[in-house]
């Protein structure tokens, strides 16, 4: 009898240390999770971060060019943003931030990725996106975000982006092209004067690989000879 009871009292001992033990690794796995999400998200406007999308880039255009598709990089940068802290504290500028980070959120496609770059600047990648379908979209952007009203104290005051846009395989052949590019046509909408989006305009024409049998290029569009000089 004493062994039968003794034996009960150790196996529902083992039994509840089983649960606290699935307890903790619950509790461990959602702690991975948090910080892996911590590493990768914005905490102010919870877009993804500069470090996601360095990470991510790469294989985007990896699976658009195996689609022999498209990806539209677009840098987004809020307008005299420095004037606005000035003007109304910083506390307005972060709600600005949050609201441009909502409207990305919540105006883009599931598969487009939004990130916050730094400070008040984002990007936005757009996978399988041709420039007319980048370019319609962020002008979208630029309206609704220029009619968002934030109040602080009496004022009511509307801020505004400028944005530029590069095209894979359009404008660049690699990842790593696509957003300097992006950022000189966003310098262009600055120097343009601002609240409007610029498509990247090369002054340069583009410089081909030299091949042996050039008259094997005759024929091909710009996007298959983009493609061959990738190769
Ligand atoms: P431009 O139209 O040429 O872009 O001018 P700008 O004033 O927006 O650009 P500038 O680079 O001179 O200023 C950017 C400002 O953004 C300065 C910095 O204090 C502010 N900023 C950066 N990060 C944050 C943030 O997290 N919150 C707030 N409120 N301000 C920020
Ligand atoms: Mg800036
Ligand atoms: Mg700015």
């Amino acid at each position: 009898m004493r062994n039968v009871t003794a034996q009960k009292v150790a196996a529902e001992e083992l039994r509840l240390a089983n649960e606290q033990l699935q307890a903790k690794l619950v509790e461990i796995e959602q702690l991975q999770g948090k910080l892996r999400d911590d590493a990768i998200r914005d905490c102010m406007t919870g877009l993804y971060s500069r470090r996601y999308l360095d990470e991510t880039l790469q294989r985007e255009v990896a699976t658009v060019n195996r689609g022999s598709g498209y990806l539209s990089l677009v840098m987004l940068d809020i307008d005299n943003f420095k004037n606005i802290n000035d003007s109304f504290g910083h506390k307005t500028g972060d709600v600005i931030l949050q609201n441009l980070g909502r409207l990305l959120q919540e105006q883009t496609r599931s598969s487009d990725i939004a990130c916050r770059y730094g400070g008040e600047e984002f990007v936005l990648v757009m996978p399988g996106s041709r420039v007319e379908n980048a370019y319609q979209l962020v002008e979208q952007l630029r309206l609704a975000f220029g009619n968002i009203k934030v109040t602080c104290g009496e004022t009511t005051l509307q801020a505004t982006f400028s944005a530029g846009i590069a095209v894979y395989p359009v404008h660049a052949v690699t990842a790593d092209e696509l957003l300097p590019l992006a950022d000189h046509a966003l310098y262009q909408a600055k120097t343009a004067g601002r609240n409007c989006v610029k498509i990247y305009e090369s002054s340069q024409p583009f410089h081909f690989k030299p091949y042996d049998n050039a008259e094997k290029l005759l024929g091909l569009n710009e996007y298959d000879l983009l493609n061959l000089n990738r190769n």
